[in-house]
């Protein structure tokens, strides 16, 4: 995924065979301190004994059992249970799927199923950002902002706006609230220009990792939850990457002060060591689905393996050990040390711009000049980016390339020293790039 065909068999692909804490080792011996989580899911690192008891447990118990036709199994019905009581959606009902792009699509088709339960047919607009990921399915790469032509998408009934990117769009001088005040317009002028009543629902990730990390300024979301209130439209917040902990709160909802009508989650939910996604959605929505069901006589909607028992089993130990351990306060003070560490490279020749939020962090290669005005274009900062990439990945760390920048991410586990050890060889990386160059 996300390479060339062609570079399925060159060297730069390197077949993982082993994982121990932070650390992968590919198929040469070679070790690997994975600064992503993978992407961003193995919140507890690798070989977590607990959640491997657990799983086992519940493969001996019950390796399987189907969410559908008055039918469900114990670890689903407590895992919604769970995500009930700690999701920032007041009175939420979960469904479950497999993957994040399932939690993305089912929403939207819970969000359309709504509508048309409501009597507000044509209410079926989605409105999502350039350069954001939302996923692989039709619907869900319909959401996602960009890589649209060369697949005959996005499918009818999708919009976009701006990607919130201060350090790449801000006008010269432009400050955080003005920048935000204009992305809410952007969004009042794009609303304007559609039929009245057809727009269903804003999307949007607290921070966009998959965008390069870009990190909204405080202003953004009530900017764009004031414009969505007018037109009576529901925000729906992607906490796929940002859920259970990355932020330094439970969810990046809280961490922005966001109140979403309905979230995704999937990745972390249970460190990745099986496939689960779960979406909160609103009372109000449930309720509509449920008066829909009604009408129609049934929700027809199901997925064979969503609610998958040992997923949920998996999910249950995940969320009772960063409870227990204190992971969320660990990754804030993680990320306060990666954020100080990085201000070593801040003035350093290939750095345009550094966000740190949470636990996580983006290198921008988008350099300005003093009078704040784009020094290279995206296209070189990209070329920057994927000489840093290989260059670390050389120096033994795997960092994500996306939007202009690398994104570092650990798992929630990592400890000070390990922190310190990325950092050092980053700029060990930088150094090396730019003697390159
Ligand atoms: N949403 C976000 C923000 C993501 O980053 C991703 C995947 O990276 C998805 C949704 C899709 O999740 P999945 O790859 O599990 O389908």
């Amino acid at each position: 995924g996300f390479q060339k065909i062609s570079d399925n068999t060159a060297p730069i692909t390197r077949v993982i065979d082993r994982g121990e804490g932070i650390y992968v080792y590919d198929t040469d011996g070679r070790e690997y301190i994975e600064a992503t989580a993978s992407f961003y899911v193995a919140c507890l690192g690798y070989q977590n004994a607990e959640l491997i008891d657990a799983i086992e447990k519940q493969y001996r118990d019950l390796p399987f059992f189907v969410s559908a036709l008055h039918r469900t199994n114990t670890p689903a019905l407590e895992l919604a249970e769970k995500l009930v009581e700690i999701v920032p959606v007041a009175d939420s009902h979960i469904m479950f799927g497999v993957s994040g792009s399932e939690a993305l699509d089912y929403l939207i088709k819970m969000l359309r199923f709504g509508a048309v339960a409501r009597g507000e047919p044509e209410r079926k607009t989605i409105i999502g950002r350039q350069g954001s990921y939302h996923g692989g399915t039709v619907a869900s790469a319909s959401l996602t902002g960009g890589h649209h032509e060369e697949f005959g998408l996005p499918i009818e009934g999708f919009r976009h706006v701006s990607q919130c990117d201060y350090h790449g769009h801000r006008e010269p001088g432009e400050t955080q609230s003005e920048y935000s005040k204009r992305c809410g317009e952007e969004l009042r002028a794009l609303l304007d220009a559609e039929p009245e009543a057809s727009v269903a629902a804003f999307f949007a990730e607290p921070i966009s990792f998959s965008n390069g990390f870009k990190v909204p300024p405080m202003a953004y979301f009530p900017a764009i939850k004031a414009v969505l209130d007018d037109y009576g439209i529901d925000l729906a917040i992607d906490e796929v990457i940002t859920g259970f902990g990355r932020t330094g709160n439970m969810f990046g909802c809280e961490s922005f002060d966001i109140k979403p009508d309905h979230i995704a989650t999937a990745k972390a939910v249970n460190s990745g060591y099986f496939p689960l996604s779960a979406i909160a959605m609103s009372k109000s929505l449930y309720d509509d689905l449920e008066r829909g069901s009604e009408d129609v006589g049934v929700l027809a909607h199901a997925a064979t393996h969503a609610g998958h028992p040992v997923g949920a089993a998996a999910a249950l130990k995940t969320l009772e050990i960063i409870e227990r351990d204190n992971l969320v306060a660990h990754a804030a003070s993680m990320g306060s040390r990666l954020a100080n560490a990085l201000e070593s490279v801040r003035g350093h020749e290939l750095v345009g711009d550094i966000r740190s939020f949470g636990l996580g962090s983006g290198v921008d290669f988008l350099k300005r000049d003093d009078n704040d005005v784009p020094v290279n274009t995206p296209e070189q900062a990209d070329a920057v980016m994927s000489a840093v990439c290989e260059a670390m990945l050389e120096a033994g760390v795997i960092v994500r390339p996306a939007g202009r920048s690398i994104v570092i991410a650990p798992p929630l586990i990592i400890e000070g020293s390990e922190i310190d050890e990325i950092v050092r060889r980053l700029v060990r990386s930088l150094d090396r790039v730019a003697a390159q160059h």
